[in-house]
């Protein structure tokens, strides 16, 4: 019951509503006065090569709230999808993601990836291309240096939409990859119709990693699903050398982790970001044209 009150805006006290429900109630109200409080901050988190060279970032977004400290993104991004809060956020965190992977760029850091996560509600938003045109255009960073992280369950849900918006974005030079891969819908044909380029496997199939003979087979598989299809594949939650050198015998090569990297404040990174060209090249994470 105490479940269902709230969205509509009110809320008087009810001996029925829980201390949890009151809480979730507040945070709401709260979240609502984030953006114009200016309570929001991106981190960045590296993506980087098997042997821990960067070649980009992921922003992560983090609410410092006056009220609740630090809330962690998984207990305010669903309340802003329901409210429909994250299209305002999300826009703030696009435009502040490219702002700061171009100061970055001019400051001589080689990012060859902004990475920035799009809620399922903005890629349905029927002014999503537009929207990330406007924002290169206002930040000046190149298309090819912005990647967009969607899920299965926003391309699944309305598949025209997702194959006009892909195309669009395409068109523009901005990569879109599949976050959280396996986690979602099992219909793999999408993979083929859609104007996608990379995935990321989801960080819950490393867990059992490199032990559980099928979480290994399940990670090896989906790999293989990937490149047979000629898409590029990043690993994501890498956490131990064992997890490292697992991957590393099973081809991989981009992957994210905390082995590598947490994610850190915008002054953390550029401290942290190798001044030193890198000996070798660094793969291109980016797929050459066809
Ligand atoms: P995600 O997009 O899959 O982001 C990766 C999450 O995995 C991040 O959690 C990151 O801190 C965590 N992670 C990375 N490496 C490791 C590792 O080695 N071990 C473990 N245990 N965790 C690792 P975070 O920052 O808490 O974000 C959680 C989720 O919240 C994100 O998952 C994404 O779905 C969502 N999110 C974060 N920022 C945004 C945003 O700006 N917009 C939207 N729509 N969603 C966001
Ligand atoms: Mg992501
Ligand atoms: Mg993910
Ligand atoms: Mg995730």
């Amino acid at each position: 019951l105490a479940k269902t009150r709230g969205r509509n805006g009110w809320c008087r006290y009810e001996p029925w509503l829980t201390e949890q429900a009151m809480e979730r109630f507040e945070l709401e109200r709260n979240l609502r006065r984030a953006v114009e409080r200016q309570e929001f901050r991106l981190h960045y988190q590296p993506l980087t090569t098997l042997d821990g060279r960067p070649f980009g970032v992921e922003a992560l977004l983090r609410w410092r709230s006056s009220e609740h400290g630090d809330v962690p993104p998984d207990r305010f991004i669903g309340m802003a999808e329901e409210t429909g809060m994250i299209v305002q956020i999300g826009n703030w965190v696009m435009q502040e993601a490219c702002r700061q992977a171009q100061t970055w760029r001019k400051a001589g850091i080689d990012l060859q990836v902004m990475a920035v996560n799009l809620s399922p509600i903005q890629f349905l938003h029927a002014d999503v291309v537009q929207q990330v045109a406007q924002t290169l255009r206002q930040t000046g960073l190149p298309a090819r240096c912005l990647e967009l992280e969607i899920t299965e369950g926003a391309l699944m849900q309305d598949t025209d939409h997702a194959e006009q918006a892909l195309l669009a974005l395409r068109e523009l030079g901005v990569h879109v990859v599949i976050d959280d891969f396996g986690t979602g819908y099992s219909s793999l044909a999408y993979l083929r119709r859609f104007a996608l380029d990379k995935l990321k496997v989801d960080r819950t199939f490393l867990q059992g990693l490199p032990d559980s003979a099928s979480d290994a087979q399940l990670v090896r598989t989906i790999m293989q699903l990937g490149q047979g299809l000629g898409l590029q594949v990043l690993v994501e939650g890498v956490e131990t050398e064992a997890q490292r050198a697992w991957l590393a015998a099973e081809g991989c090569r981009w992957c994210q982790g905390f082995l590598f990297a947490r994610p850190m404040s915008a002054t953390a990174l550029a401290a942290w970001w190798p001044t030193d060209p890198p000996t070798q090249a660094i793969p291109d994470w980016q797929p050459q044209p066809a």
